[in-house]
């Protein structure tokens, strides 16, 4: 079983970030006893009572202090046993690496922490307006490594700039080369690395809606990617899912678990829950989320899945990841497998885009290029 916690206050607000978070932190703590409630109103969500996973996601976990880290652990002992080779995730900002912040979340048996690096430009990092320097970027990873956590996940964003205007051709990715040679001399066990993406609300969608900024360029995303696969692979990581890249099969146990479409219990403003066949989003908003739990009820919306939205899901996450989609189990969700599927499979399977052995349907190198388009165009 695993358990997901939205923890919804950030410092500062990153440009390009759509999640739900606040940088008002007056309320957290009312928040994180909100949180705790809502594990307790919610323990039987799922029948299974063990936690393999628990992932501390936001938003900034890492801004918790040991009175509220204290309060959440001893709600979820309360009510679930976990697991002896538990996986415990926290996302950490590079500023909030300390050596007192280290100790607090080893005392709590966290054990992997999931870096948000973004970039160790300077001038990228004021761009896209994180709150920490590339100093503090470098410092961060050096100072969890000597403490003694080896399960660490870096993640970094590319193609920051839609292009780097005004630089010459041959000189367009250095950035992003200078990013992945640094990141990978760390030598740490993931890599998360994900397109900037501009969503409508956020600062840059604005920015883009007033050619303030310029779209993200499309070619000059897929060099960055193409770049990326190939260093990363040179440097002995395996690309397990589209973007993430794990060493020695270090792979994100609690999000592999996502996108292998088991169920999971998610708590806090913004979280979302599957049990197998329905989905439950929690409410955006922390004070809709803390009057609802105060009087007991947790505010969110149901969506039942179809068999045919359920194999959806699958085609969608499955297809991301080195294990891809096996046949039956599709079959098995949608009840069948349409004319319609079969041609199209046989299309990108012409084009070498998709690949079909032992029943299953994994991304070509070329095919990863297109991963969503590809997903969709399979859609039952
Ligand atoms: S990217 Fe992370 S730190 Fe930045 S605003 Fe979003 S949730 Fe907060």
């Amino acid at each position: 079983m695993h358990l997901y916690l939205h923890i919804p206050f950030c410092r500062q607000a990153c440009y390009y970030c759509d999640f739900h978070f606040s940088t008002n932190l007056s309320h957290k703590r009312e928040v994180i006893e909100a949180i705790s409630k809502e594990i307790e109103l919610r323990a039987d969500y799922l029948k299974e009572k063990e936690l393999t996973t628990i992932y501390f996601g936001g938003g900034t976990p890492s801004l918790l202090n040991a009175s509220e880290f204290d309060l959440i652990f001893e709600t979820v002992a309360r009510h679930f046993s976990l697991s002896s080779d538990i996986e415990i995730t926290l996302e950490a900002n590079p500023d909030d690496i300390t050596m007192d912040n280290l100790r607090l979340w080893k005392k709590h048996g966290i054990n992997r922490l999931s870096i948000g690096i973004q970039t160790f430009n300077e001038e990228h990092l004021r761009f896209i307006n994180r709150i920490h320097s590339s100093f503090e970027a470098e410092n961060s990873v050096k100072m969890a490594q000597d403490f003694g956590f080896k399960n660490l996940s870096l993640d970094l964003i590319y193609a920051i700039h839609g292009k780097e205007e005004g630089i010459p051709a041959d000189k367009k990715h250095d950035i992003w080369l200078k990013d992945l040679e640094k990141i990978v001399s760390f030598d740490v066990p993931h890599i998360s690395c994900y397109c900037m993406t501009i969503e409508e609300k956020t600062v840059f969608g604005k920015w883009q809606k007033t050619n303030k900024i310029p779209p993200v360029d499309d070619e000059f995303a897929s060099e960055q990617f193409e770049l990326l696969i190939s260093k990363l692979g040179a440097s002995g990581y395996e690309q397990y899912e589209i973007s993430n890249f794990a060493k020695n099969g270090n792979y994100s146990r609690h999000n592999t678990s996502y996108w292998q479409g088991h169920e999971y219990l998610g708590v806090g403003p913004s979280a979302h829950s599957f049990n197998g066949v329905s989905r439950q989003y929690n409410v955006s908003q922390n004070r809709k989320y803390t009057d609802s739990i105060g009087l007991g009820k947790v505010p969110f919306e149901i969506e039942h899945l179809t068999p045919q939205e359920q194999a959806n899901d699958y085609i969608l996450t499955g297809l991301r990841t080195k294990w891809g989609i096996d046949l039956q189990l599709l079959q098995s969700k949608s009840g069948e497998i349409t004319r319609e599927f079969e041609e199209t499979l046989k299309m990108y399977m012409h084009s070498e885009h998709l690949l079909l052995a032992e029943n299953t349907i994994t991304l070509t190198k070329k095919g990863k290029l297109f991963a969503d388009g590809i997903a969709s165009d399979l859609f039952f």
